[in-house]
């Protein structure tokens, strides 16, 4: 049986394309090199499809910074504001991406927002009144060709045009569907185009209909494709969906004259069920997508031959695919040296999941397929216990009960409580806890782990950057301090590797966005904490100064959903465990004289699922208690804090007050503050500090800048509820834009408070 792939990780397997790409970005490599690269790098990952006998291999699933900009950039949508900068093609791609401060003008980036349910990143196009959709890029064309000169035919792969349509930003009063005939066109253009350079398959991703969408969705759905298909000629058309069902347009799908159909059958619950329900076309390809793209365990063979069966006997022609692009996974499992062997059989990465659609592709139609060796290796893993159970703790999560979720007392008594004991000006200004991480700060880190330094010079060093920073946020004049959180690799992976149960990698970067990627823990067996975490570097900063220093934990939600989650025990349950641990961090604080702690849920929503009908039972239920569990035995004058790195909560408002909370930040200078509106109309009880200019680019804002957002945000939220500070965590930004940011923050808010 033939298998495809539905994309390949593109940042390098040693993250080769971030570190040209920010070398670029500083002068320090020219246009020319890192072109070169990336042609480098897209040869090594076809030639790895090649080696491992996949089928279908992807092209076009390369991308500078994210596939969804790229569509952008392709169909000639480029915001007027990119335009005037009259920037060289590769840096205007750059400056929408990031936004773009220089000698050419001042721009923000385009919103960037969640890709579905993964934590990757994609940048919002906007469409203008005066923008002029066609095709004008060449990208999916050359990159086809360039495979083709290496010998490999590959099958490209574009983002599909409804799916492009609902993610874009549009012109006021505007629908997409008055968009639908400009983008047919363009699509007509592109499908035309490779029909004529000969290409077999065209891989059209449409993920937006693994969500709940409306009968004009589905309609326009079908305008498209009726009008794109019948002018495909002898190219072969995939439709590719992933990330769940296509319960809402099933059989609307199959009867379109698509020549292959990819459905998910490991995130789409239902998948299963609708092909039994409505069969399969007898003239149409099923991909069916049984390799997680997800998660890095190993396939349970005996698991996957069984839905293979079942789908065998609905489906004539059938090819073994991914679930979904190999980009949410990390490259390979070989440059691992610390994961034991024992671990490592467990596991596979992208280049392994290679080897696995392979063997499955064998052992599918292998009458004998029990006696053969590959299968026999995969079920040893599945058929004994794995090592890593703890009895006390999951005797601790059974025996939780209502109680333990609830603080007491309630919000508004707790609020005057606060007040007194807080006395904090009126709009009181923080930051999200991270300060930049210096060069002299992964120095250290890296000096200590390599066991260059001892844990007391090591912890010394950090001391000193702590006093440092301090210093500085007294100096700009901060109300409430951080300690900058400079111990910290990554905030869940530094918890993970202070906790029991977690494994960890050194190489196995995900992206993130752009140029960021994320090495998640591994959830590897029951969760604990053996002994306190934060509390010396936090009681250290507060030690060294009068002011009020934020605790700075990662909560239980977080830190799961931002890493590779187990599959033999409920999400639920590992959720309980690491709330419970984090619950004993929190007490161990506030013991400590930590007046103010912050929770970070930044990834709540990230696995909030598809489908409304889907958010309760399967995730909010679980997922608010979890946080609740972590503050519930506080103090009434003990401020919880929580920080989000989203704000389209909208639809969850009532649920996000629920987490009760005393103050929650969160990103919102990116999605031009839409939010607020909503706040009101909810009456939020939780004090808020939605950001008010964004991190994720490293342009200053102006005073005037940060004053207007405040008096904005000041016409819709009650004085007493503001809190004024910037989008996330400055982790990632360099020192002299940070403190140029922050005082033109501090001095926004100082002129606003004079007149209140
Ligand atoms: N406290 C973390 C920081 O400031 C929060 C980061 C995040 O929200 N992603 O870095
Ligand atoms: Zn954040």
């Amino acid at each position: 049986m033939t298998t495809s792939v539905i994309g390949y990780p593109r940042i390098g397997k040693l993250r080769e394309l971030k570190f040209t790409i920010e070398a670029y970005f500083k002068g320090e490599k020219t246009a020319t090199e890192l072109l070169q690269l990336a042609k480098t790098l897209r040869a090594t990952h076809w030639q790895q499809q090649v080696d491992n006998k996949i089928t279908y291999i992807s092209s076009n699933d390369f991308s500078f910074y994210d596939a969804v900009l790229d569509t952008a950039a392709l169909l000639n949508m480029i915001p007027k504001r990119y335009q005037q900068l009259s920037l060289p093609e590769l840096d205007q791609y750059f400056a929408m991406a990031r936004g773009y401060q220089g000698e050419k003008g001042d721009v923000h980036a385009l919103a960037m927002k969640k890709w579905f349910n993964t934590n990757y990143h994609y940048l919002v196009p906007e469409i203008e009144e005066t923008t002029n959709i066609k095709l004008t890029g060449t990208k999916p064309f050359d990159e086809y060709l360039e495979a083709k000169q290496l010998g490999i035919e590959t099958k490209p792969v574009i983002v599909g045009p409804l799916t492009f349509l609902k993610l874009a930003k549009l012109p006021a009063g505007k629908t997409y569907q008055q968009y639908q005939s400009a983008i047919i066109t363009a699509y007509q253009e592109i499908i035309a185009k490779f029909a004529q350079l000969g290409t077999q398959w065209l891989q059209i991703d449409e993920p937006i209909l693994v969500t709940d969408l409306s009968k004009q969705d589905i309609q326009s759905f079908e305008q498209i494709y009726q009008a794109l298909l019948p002018t495909k000629g002898k190219l072969n058309i995939l439709l590719q969906t992933y990330f769940g069902d296509i319960r809402d347009c099933y059989p609307n799908v199959t009867a379109l004259p698509f020549d292959g159909i990819g459905i998910d059958f490991v995130e789409g619950k239902e998948s299963l069920k609708l092909l039994q329900q409505h069969g399969f076309p007898a003239d149409k390809i099923l991909f069916a997508g049984v390799i997680n793209g997800k998660n890095i365990w190993r396939n349970n063979y005996a698991k996957t031959l069984a839905v293979l069966d079942t789908i065998k006997t609905k489906a004539s022609k059938i090819v073994i695919n991914t679930s979904c692009s190999l980009l949410h996974v990390p490259y390979t499992l070989q440059n691992e040296t610390k994961l034991t062997i024992a671990q490592k059989a467990y596991f596979t990465f992208a280049q392994e999941k290679l080897q696995e659609l392979t063997e499955l592709g064998q052992l599918v139609d292998n009458s004998q397929r029990t006696d053969h060796a590959a299968y026999k290796t995969n079920q040893t893993l599945f058929t004994r216990e794995r090592e890593g159970t703890n009895n006390t703790i999951r005797q601790k999560v059974a025996a939780l009960t209502k109680q333990d979720f609830v603080r007491l007392p309630e919000f508004n008594q707790r609020e005057t409580i606060q007040k007194q004991a807080l006395n904090l000006p009126l709009l009181p200004t923080t930051t999200i806890g991270s300060f930049p991480q210096t060069s002299d700060v992964r120095l250290n880190r890296s000096k200590f782990k390599k066991g260059e330094i001892n844990l007391a010079q090591y912890t010394e060093f950090n001391k000193q950057k702590i006093a440092e920073c301090i210093k500085l946020q007294e100096q700009i004049g901060l109300d409430v301090l951080v300690h900058g959180e400079f111990e910290r690799n990554d905030m869940v992976e530094y918890f993970g590797e202070s906790l029991n149960g977690f494994v960890f990698t050194e190489k196995a970067w995900v992206q993130s966005y752009g140029t960021r990627c994320v090495k998640p823990p591994i959830v590897w067996g029951d969760i604990s904490r053996s002994k306190p975490i934060t509390v010396e570097y936090s009681q250290y900063a507060q030690s060294v100064t009068d002011k009020p220093v934020k605790g700075m934990l990662t909560g239980p939600v977080t830190i799961l959903n931002w890493s590779f989650p187990r599959e033999d025990i409920s999400n639920k349950d590992s959720v309980f465990q690491i709330g419970l641990a984090i619950a004993d961090e929190v007490l161990d604080l506030e013991a400590a004289g930590i007046n103010i702690i912050q929770i970070d849920e930044a990834a709540l929503k990230e696995k909030l699922p598809l489908r409304k009908a889907d958010w309760h039972s399967e995730y909010l239920d679980w997922a608010i208690p979890a946080f609740r569990l972590v503050h519930s035995k506080v103090k009434a004058e003990t401020q919880i804090h929580t920080h989000m790195c989203y704000s389209e909560f909208t639809d969850i408002i009532k649920e996000i007050d629920q987490m009760d909370a005393d103050v929650i930040s969160f990103e919102a200078s990116r999605s031009n503050l839409e939010i607020i509106d909503v706040l009101k109309a909810n009456n939020f009880k939780t004090k808020v500090g939605p950001g008010v200019y964004d991190i994720h680019s490293p342009r200053v804002p102006s005073i005037d800048e940060i004053r207007k957002t405040i008096e904005k945000l000041l016409t819709k939220i009650d004085q007493k509820k503001l809190w004024i500070n910037p989008d996330c965590g400055l982790k990632t930004r360099g020192e002299k834009e940070v403190v140029a940011s922050l005082i033109n923050l501090v001095k926004a808010t100082q002129e606003v408070r004079s007149e209140l």
